[in-house]
């Protein structure tokens, strides 16, 4: 742990004028404030701000900002009150403790609680002063680092899927990437503790055969530039395992197929030379194309700067390669911290509070949590284009993002009322991609409304979050109607008339607050009959079937878009599950047919009526079907089923479709929750070292 001088002295290294006294009184009062307090590793919980600052001082930040870091804890967890922080050590670095306690708060909730109204609070608390978020990531930097203290797994686990959620897309989102990469591996190693073991297990057995190729590569690099007359500095290393795990699973590839492990840093003097190293590199080594990157002229939203490419090395091995300048490298790894530097003094960058308010109003269209995170990590990663409206005002948007993403960025009214748009003075659809540079004139109708199918092509949080809202309240008034018309059928088969009083009464019963709920209850089946007829007249419902006696399938999956009592089936040609875009086929006699996008069966059904689908809420438990290529030698079926058991997945039917001295190829079909937990598994089957190709059929 840092010493109380240590600690002085690493501030007064960098601020040679910071007031002493009062870091000496904020040290002596986090120690005697935490008293005899314990931390998880046995160690007095005074250490842990103490190295939260200390993590604040090798950024070189403010001595507020440090102040504030000792005391983090102190207002939430022992006597200490806001008005003693102020009147010690003033207004600002009370509210920043203010600011940091706060999130405390709502981090302390459970994850429910946590939802859409907190995570609106925790975005506010941050934006009335960015720092209360450079010391709260430093608080989860150092509590990860920690993480391997704390007994209880589940208690770990919920913390390392925080930070992998939230903090670690924060730090990226402000472009702190040393934080970023060391909590996603911390985060990572507790998450998926095999995948991690078999990666590092991988890297440490190339490294062992590479014998100095790393270096040789760099040696390479530096003379084809020096030989140039540039000063430059060039580094190796290696990608890590998180960032290799994350590959494997967006490009759908296992271990060996992921060429490009190493990476390398070229750092420069100035921004002509970073062109001019790129130049020279291209000449020396073939660039493989499509992986260059101009991040100088055109920066990342969180002010990252750098060139890069990929090459291939000696006709074989392909590399990454990053050039920039010294300046350039701070900022990218320090990100916005470098602005609170104690140099600049606390200056803002543009566009860094902007970002924040874009997210709080995607938290406020948000309707439940997990819908809340898909929108909010669409916000944070992907890289950005521009497009102008036809006055020439710029709006910046993700890569990928349509024409209606555009309108929706301009005004949500134009968004909920767009049918057409003009770009570049042509008509165009509105799922047309954006290119940048385009000028984009939405057309507009008072009459239209937003489509649920638009969710199929809009990419950003903010017009995806709209979307949904303004679907999801016109599908509330027409599933009440619905709703409405099930009630009275059901109350139609008691033997006494239901008038006023008992209709009132079943809404009491049933815990909702007005009859308008009741009936959308209904409408969405998230009651049954008998729960209703049990509402209305107890013990009315004793000769219906149990819930738990009716078919599993259709009680685990419900699918919105159907008219209510619609027949519905899960195709057996492309194994559709919860998570996957959909499409229904209306069949005579069959009822709708539900297909996934991507299935060939649409194509030769064009004939049939085609139905808009989404998957309901509470939907999970879907049959998947997944092609694994398993390597010939014993024992790899059994490490394969493993991974199955690891990851909760039921095995249905297992089926073997050939076999050779190689390779035994198998048909699996697997009860899984959702899309998302079939990617974990596949992606978990292509770290394992049985398998040799793992995908969904
Ligand atoms: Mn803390």
């Amino acid at each position: 742990m840092l010493r109380q001088y240590e600690l002085v002295e690493r501030v007064k290294a960098y601020a040679p004028d910071a007031d002493e006294a009062m870091l000496n009184r904020a040290y002596v009062y986090t120690v005697q404030k935490h008293g005899s307090q314990k931390r998880a590793s046995g160690d007095p919980y005074f250490s842990h701000p103490v190295e939260v600052a200390g993590l604040m001082t090798e950024l070189k930040l403010d001595v507020d900002t440090i102040i504030t870091a000792l005391l983090h804890d102190t207002v939430e967890d022992t006597l200490a009150t806001i008005e003693e922080v102020e009147r010690l050590f003033g207004p600002d670095v009370a509210r920043l403790v203010d600011g940091v306690t706060k999130l405390s708060k709502i981090e302390a909730m459970s994850e429910k609680e946590r939802a859409a109204e907190n995570l609106r609070k925790f975005l506010l608390a941050m934006s009335e002063d960015l720092r209360v978020l450079l010391v709260k990531l430093a608080d989860r930097l150092h509590n990860m680092r920690t993480l391997h203290y704390i007994k209880s797994e589940e208690k770990r686990r919920r913390i390392a899927k925080e930070t992998m959620e939230i903090y670690a897309p924060l730090a990226e989102r402000v472009g702190m990437y040393e934080y970023m990469r060391e909590m996603q591996l911390l985060a990572f190693e507790q998450l998926e503790p095999a995948a991690y073991a078999t990666i590092t297990g991988r890297l440490a057995q190339l490294r062992s055969q590479d014998s100095g190729q790393v270096d040789a590569i760099a040696l390479a690099i530096s003379q084809a530039l020096s030989g140039a007359g540039m000063q430059v500095k060039v580094w190796g290393r290696e990608k890590h395992p998180y960032s290799i795990w994350k590959k494997m699973a967006e490009r759908h590839v296992n271990f060996d197929q992921i060429t490009d492990i190493m990476a390398f840093r070229v750092l420069v003097g100035s921004d002509a030379d970073c062109y001019r190293a790129i130049g020279l590199l291209h000449t020396t080594w073939q660039a493989i194309p499509g992986r260059f990157k101009d991040y100088i002229s055109t920066p990342k939203v969180n002010g990252y700067k750098s060139l890069h490419t990929s090459l291939i090395y000696e006709n074989s091995m392909r590399m990454e390669v990053q050039i920039r300048t010294w300046d350039m490298h701070e900022t990218n790894e320090y990100g916005l911290a470098a602005h609170w530097s104690y140099k600049q003094g606390g200056v803002v960058p543009d566009g860094q509070v902007g970002w924040l308010r874009d997210l709080i109003e995607i938290v406020d269209a948000s309707h439940d949590a997990e819908e809340l995170l898909e929108n909010t990590k669409m916000a944070i990663y992907q890289d950005r284009i521009f497009a102008f409206t036809p006055k020439g005002a710029l709006f910046q948007l993700p890569k990928g993002a349509t024409t209606v993403d555009f309108a929706y960025a301009v005004h949500s009214d134009l968004g909920s009322m767009a049918v057409g748009a003009k770009i570049n003075g042509r008509h165009m659809p509105l799922r047309t991609t954006l290119a940048n540079g385009d000028v984009v004139e939405v057309i507009k109708s008072r009459n239209a409304s937003p489509q649920l199918s638009w969710l199929g092509f809009a990419v950003t949080g903010k017009a995806r979050a709209e979307i949904r809202r303004a679907v999801r309240s016109k599908e509330r008034g027409e599933l009440a109607a619905i709703g409405r018309k099930l009630f009275e059928e059901i109350a139609g088969r008691l033997p006494s008339k239901v008038g006023k009083k008992a209709t009132a009464d079943a809404v009491k019963r049933l815990g909702f607050k007005s009859e308008e709920e009741l009936m959308a209850a209904i409408g969405t089946a998230k009651l049954d009959d008998r729960q209703v007829m049990e509402a209305l007249v107890p013990g009315s419902a004793k000769n219906l079937p149990a819930p738990d006696q009716w078919p599993k399938q259709e009680r685990a999956i419900s699918i919105k878009g159907l008219t209510a009592g619609m027949a519905f089936q899960l195709a057996q040609c492309c194994h559709p599950v919860p998570g996957d875009r959909i499409v229904g086929l209306r069949k005579p006699g069959v009822g709708v047919e539900v297909h996934s996008i991507a299935c060939d069966a649409l194509i030769s059904g064009a004939d049939h009526d085609w139905v808009d689908l989404s998957w309901g809420e509470r939907s999970a438990g879907a049959i998947g079907r997944l092609r694994c290529v398993l390597y010939n030698r014993p024992g790899t079926l059994a490490e394969v089923t493993g991974i199955f058991a690891a990851n909760m997945a039921n095995i249905v039917q297992i089926q073997m479709i050939s076999r050779d001295d190689l390779f035994g190829t198998y048909e699996v079909d697997l009860e899984a929750r959702d899309l998302a937990h079939l990617t974990r598994i596949i992606s978990s089957l292509r770290a394992s070292d049985a398998v040799a190709q793992a995908d969904r059929l």
